[in-house]
């Protein structure tokens, strides 16, 4: 009887329920040990080789060039908000941000902390209900930095901008690691915290281009330089392992569905049976992102009224259909239908809306 609730809670989200299962069987006996997972060593045989597998799954799934480490970190993507500037930030050279929400605004702030900030591009004036296009970025800069999908605004990056060749382009994927093939080449920096599209809270993943460690001052704390984590594989102190092995388990997983380009799909029709809701319902939902900027992940919208929209987040929850209340800052209702969210899920709350709406209107 377990498993009968369909989650929309934007993160930590839900998980796949055939890795949870895994996990549930494994957890007293970790690859023949005896013990869990939890309880031995994180220079253990046994997690040193799921260690490693979790590194090369992701590897292998998102296509991530050999002149690339991948980092699994502590803090959160907010601790990356200040480790980016931290680490790449070249003294005389201005740092290039795109302020796209509330999570670009917060990336912002502590790039601020380090040096001078532009904004290059700033979708404010819209209540950052879309993309800014046509974003240029200077030469002489430290770093580009977006934010690769709104998880609040329900905003996401439709066609990544291109930058000056020497400029890295940094992205905070927290909300959209994974949700399409990307060419990981175009990027210098991608970070994400795991608890949306990838597996429990715990952890962060930084993808980061070698050349791009070096530039870090050396009177930087040690667990503060990415060359720290990547010179030791991420083994450096003790590393998050429940949650990197929980991590290993989801890609695993993706991999015999059929990898990234598959959930592309997946995704793509999931977002487009909930817009189409919205679209033709006549005004009754009313969708927050401009067509041309929606979000795969995080579908926001609106109805006419705050009681109403209450009263549709209660009445979803009676059919089982949990966390469509919007961000506390905004208000509203959002769908976040990541990587886990199983089509039936997607597919129950259409129909939900449907009779919602017959109800109301
Ligand atoms: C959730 C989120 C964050 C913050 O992540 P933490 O791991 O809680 O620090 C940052 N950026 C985006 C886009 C997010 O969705």
């Amino acid at each position: 009887m377990t498993h009968q609730i369909y989650n929309f809670y934007a993160g930590p989200a839900t998980l796949p329920l055939p890795v949870l299962q895994r996990v549930q069987k494994e957890l007293l006996n970790f690859e023949g040990t005896g013990m869990s997972v939890l309880e031995i060593s994180h220079r253990s045989k046994e997690y040193d080789a799921v260690h490693k597998k979790a590194s090369q799954l992701l590897r292998e799934l998102m296509g991530i060039p050999d002149n690339y480490k991948i980092l699994w970190l502590q803090g959160g993507a907010s601790t990356q908000f200040f480790m980016v500037p931290l680490n790449l930030q070249q003294t005389g050279k201005p740092m290039e941000y795109v302020h796209t929400g509330i999570w670009s605004k917060k990336a912002i702030k502590e790039a601020k902390l380090y040096g001078s900030v532009n904004i290059v591009a700033s979708s404010e004036d819209q209540k950052f209900t879309y993309i800014p296009k046509n974003v240029e970025f200077t030469k002489n800069t430290s770093f580009a930095h977006i934010t690769g999908n709104e998880t609040i605004g329900g905003i996401e990056w439709q066609q990544w901008p291109t930058v000056p060749k020497e400029v890295p382009l940094v992205c905070d994927m927290s909300s959209n690691l994974m949700d399409k093939v990307i060419d990981v080449k175009k990027f210098g920096v991608i970070y994400a915290g795991a608890q949306k599209n990838l597996g429990p809270a715990g952890v962060t993943v930084v993808i980061v281009r070698d050349d791009l460690l070096t530039r870090v001052p050396e009177n930087t704390p040690t667990m503060l330089k990415w060359k720290t984590h990547a010179d030791k594989d991420s083994l450096f102190n003790t590393c998050p392992c429940f949650s990197i092995y929980f991590c290993e388990r989801v890609l695993e997983h993706l991999k015999t569905l059929g990898g990234i380009t598959v959930m592309e799909k997946q995704n793509r029709k999931k977002a487009k049976l909930i817009y189409d809701v919205i679209d033709n319902s006549h005004g009754f939902y009313r969708g927050v992102a401009q067509k041309d900027s929606r979000s795969l992940m995080n579908i926001t919208f609106n109805l006419s009224t705050p009681e109403l929209e209450a009263s549709c987040v209660e009445e979803a929850k009676k059919n089982g259909l949990i966390g469509l209340k919007g961000h506390r800052d905004v208000g509203g209702m959002r769908a976040s239908i990541y990587n886990a969210m199983p089509l039936k899920g997607v597919e129950k709350l259409v129909e939900f809306l449907k009779e919602f709406k017959e109800q109301h209107e």
